[in-house]
């Protein structure tokens, strides 16, 4: 897995307020953060569950994001493909108090109840404090752990809101230590693939293995480039 991230740059940006915090003090101040939109008395409230989700393998990967109680599953997956995983339709499946629910269940596995489908809300499924993860591809795994930080009333709503995420880690050239811009899929798995535009025309495996670096977790995985297809 990759180490070549600077751990200097550990904070994010609350999307409410704007303002710059580290990711530890970021619960606390979503909690509290005065710009996040208080209902008002005549919209419909629901139950508003705030998770936070973040990298398995590379914790700099994270983000806060409110979703309705009433949400199912296959929600919170389309909201994860689009903003960090999606590359090429890859399976995925959450995993929440031991049972698997998955993008696509086989069809005997979901018979004897070994996998369930994603048509299932959170609120039938997850309760305040409480942890799952998450695993996009199979063949090269994006694992994410979720955690249900809060449950509380809000305003009404369809969608997912990310509402707070980790700035961009400084990644460095190993060649030259300018930024790395590009990133080898192949030579990644030995932490040596992160290169500048200069550096990567020379690169020994061609442009082939080339893929852009981007805000996500699955940088340099597969085929991820960060723009949905
Ligand atoms: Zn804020
Ligand atoms: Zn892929
Ligand atoms: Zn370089
Ligand atoms: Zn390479």
């Amino acid at each position: 897995m990759p180490h070549a991230h600077s751990s200097k740059n550990l904070k994010g940006r609350c999307f409410l307020c704007r303002k710059e915090f580290p990711k530890t003090g970021m619960p606390t101040h979503l909690k509290n953060c005065k710009h996040s939109p208080s209902p008002d008395k005549k919209s419909k409230k629901e139950t508003i569950f705030r998770l936070s989700i973040e990298s398995s393998a590379i914790p700099l990967y994270w983000l806060y994001a409110e979703i309705p109680g009433k949400a199912k599953l296959s929600l919170l997956d389309e909201f994860l493909r689009e903003i960090w995983l999606e590359c090429c339709g890859h399976l995925s499946e959450f995993k929440i108090h031991g049972v698997r629910y998955c993008s696509t269940p086989a069809e005997e596995e979901e018979r004897s109840g070994k996998e369930k489908s994603m048509d299932y809300t959170l609120d039938a499924l997850l309760s305040e404090g409480d942890r799952a993860s998450y695993l996009y591809d199979y063949g090269t795994p994006t694992e994410l752990t979720i955690h249900v930080l809060d449950v509380f009333q809000g305003c009404s709503s369809k969608k997912v809101h990310l509402i707070a995420q980790n700035n961009t880690p400084e990644i460095r050239c190993i060649e030259c230590g300018k930024k790395a811009e590009l990133v080898c899929s192949d030579c990644l798995w030995d932490d040596k693939g992160w290169l500048c535009e200069t550096c990567s025309c020379s690169h020994k495996c061609g442009p082939d293995h080339l893929l852009p670096i981007v805000n996500s977790p699955r940088v340099g995985q597969c085929r991820y480039t960060g723009e949905l297809k």
